[in-house]
């Protein structure tokens, strides 16, 4: 648990999440600002800032929950393919200093490029 982590505060309940997955170290939910029907996020629910400083295990978890989430989120919202991607850094649009992987819903011709949007 970070203090003034918003991220920490959704995974302690303190704050309302749209919670679509938990596992006994990760959870996901629904993006506040999606960039596609069904954007979710999945974190760790320990506070860790990147990658960089997430202990291996956990980013198995990270890894494992995200295959399951994007399963689960494109089969929800008839999705063709999705985005899978972090901002690994301030300097790469990291803006929320808790590591998360965004699921980004895709579809033929949706002329999107959410992959850059996320990136700031
Ligand atoms: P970043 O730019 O990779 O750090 O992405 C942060 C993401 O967190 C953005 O897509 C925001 O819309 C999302 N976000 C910020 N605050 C909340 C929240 O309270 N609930 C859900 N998503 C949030």
């Amino acid at each position: 648990m970070s203090d003034d982590c918003i991220f920490c505060a959704i995974a302690d309940g303190d704050i309302p999440g749209r919670i679509v997955h938990e596992t006994d170290t990760t959870l996901a939910f629904l993006d506040a600002n999606p960039l596609a029907p069904g954007h979710t996020l999945v974190i760790p629910k320990a506070h860790h800032e990147r990658l960089n400083d997430t202990p291996p295990e956990l980013a198995a978890d990270v890894m494992t929950a995200l295959r399951e989430v994007t399963i689960a989120v494109e089969a929800a919202v008839d999705a063709d393919a999705s985005n899978v991607a972090f901002n690994n850094g301030e300097a790469a649009g990291q803006e929320v200093p808790h590591l998360h992987g965004h699921v980004i819903p895709r579809f033929e011709n949706d002329g999107g490029h959410p992959i850059h949007a996320i990136a700031g």
